[in-house]
């Protein structure tokens, strides 16, 4: 197989910085181009948590140094990219500029998804994706303002857990109960709710049904007849991927770019991976697409391992982490079927697993769990049985029965 001589990426987040790097990890010596209105590629998750709340400084954010780029002749293009022309081998940027590229790796992510409500497209609402998203919020972090959000999901949770923090009056409004459940499994998904109450955070088991503005207030209404009034109102329920661009150049999508296990797309000279990917196994069997960091470095790596002509590296398990009010959530793997299995320590469940009927785990997710995660990951990784007895055991360590 003969590399490209030039690699355009498009979208400089986790799934695109990974693939230049791992490019030039495997010795690849073609053109790379990463193209992102953002520029300097930077990393997302401190956005609501470490950069949010003023701990972790800007030039920290970065995923590595600026000279890297000049040392590996890996170009910034700063711009959007408005059309694809795979056919033709070329790109354009949204200024007009057409760029030459024999491959392109979509690598676009997703934009925050808006509330279908009237006044869900209010144009003061604010939203978690970027890092100018999270400068604008981190001016609203100040003691007394009020704070709307709308969804407790993982990015919601953790803006609740710092906006709290900082003195700000929280409400928190989301229609499920649970929130998280489908991540951590129940058990430990009712704990990390009730944090939001315990740290003071109204919580409102609710639907939005309208936003209004009036003046420098807005005003949430919910279908339970509540209305909350606040000074800020953060939309965080999901994200949409972005299709837009592989739609218009005719490549398969469903909810995502649909790529093969080696992420090419339906057109051989274009690869996509990251939030914005969705895999279709050999088997047509459509999997869900992941929005998680780990899953979008392992996009990044198996696109440049495909570029290259090397074998897929193998990825286990998924896995995740959040932070919020202190305690560190890690999940891997499947925690939405099976049966659970829950540690507690004095009462409190700390860890939760899921089990097949055969004895094998299949997920596994813990609350300031240290290295258990890690050992629930070998454990799933190599189907090895273990007693359940010893997993609901906090005593007994679970590196221990990975072995
Ligand atoms: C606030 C926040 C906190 C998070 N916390 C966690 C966490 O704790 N744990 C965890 O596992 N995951 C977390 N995530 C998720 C994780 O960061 C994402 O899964 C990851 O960033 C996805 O990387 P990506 O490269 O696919 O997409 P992105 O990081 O979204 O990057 C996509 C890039 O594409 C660019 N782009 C879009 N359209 C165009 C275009 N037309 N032309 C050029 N460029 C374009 C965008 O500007 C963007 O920079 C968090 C995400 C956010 C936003």
């Amino acid at each position: 197989m003969t590399a490209p001589r030039e690699v355009a990426i498009v979208g400089g987040g986790l799934a695109g910085f990974t693939t230049a790097q791992e490019l030039r990890k495997h010795g690849y010596d073609g053109r790379i181009r990463i193209i992102d209105p953002e520029g300097v590629p930077y990393d997302r998750p401190p956005l609501s948590k470490e950069y949010l709340d003023g701990s972790m400084p800007a030039e920290k954010l970065p995923f590595v140094p600026d000279s890297w780029y000049a040392d590996n002749s890996v170009e910034l293009v700063t711009e959007r990219v408005a059309a694809l022309l795979p056919a033709e081998g070329r790109l354009t940027l949204a200024g007009g500029t057409e760029l030459s590229a024999d491959t392109v790796v979509l690598a676009l992510g997703g934009r925050a998804r808006t509330l279908p409500v009237p006044g869900g497209d209010l144009p003061g609402l604010l939203y978690l994706r970027t890092k100018a998203d999270a400068d604008l919020l981190r001016t609203r972090m100040v003691p007394g303002a009020r704070i709307t959000i709308i969804g407790a999901g993982l990015i919601g949770a953790e803006v609740a857990s710092t906006a709290a923090k900082a003195g700000a009056t929280v409400t928190l409004v989301d229609p499920v109960p649970v929130p998280l459940a489908p991540i951590c499994g129940a058990e430990l998904a009712v704990r990390l709710h009730a944090m939001h109450a315990e740290h003071g955070v109204d919580v409102r088991c609710a639907m939005t049904t309208a936003i209004e503005a009036d003046g420098p207030e807005y005003t949430v209404a919910l279908n339970d007849g509540s209305r909350i009034v606040s000074d800020t109102v953060l939309v965080a329920v999901g994200i949409v991927p972005e299709t837009g661009l592989a739609t218009a150049a005719g490549l398969a999508t469903d909810q995502g770019i649909v790529v093969d296990e080696a992420h090419r797309t339906s057109n051989p000279a274009v690869y996509a991976a990251g939030d914005v990917a969705r895999i279709r196994h050999s088997d047509g069997t459509l999997l869900r697409r992941h929005e998680h960091w780990e899953s979008a470095m392992h996009g990044g790596q198996a696109v440049a391992a495909s570029i290259v002509g090397l074998d897929l590296p193998q990825h286990g398990a998924g896995w995740m982490w959040s932070d919020r009010y202190g305690v560190h959530v890690e999940a891997v793997g499947d925690m939405v079927n099976g049966t659970p299995i829950v540690r507690t320590v004095d009462g409190v469940p700390v860890t939760a697993f899921r089990m097949e009927s055969d004895g094998r785990m299949i997920g596994a997710c813990t609350i300031d769990g240290g290295t258990a995660i890690r050992a629930a990951r070998r454990i799933i990784d190599r189907g090895i049985v273990v007693d359940p007895s010893k997993l609901a055991d906090a005593t007994v360590e679970l590196k221990k029965l990975a072995r």
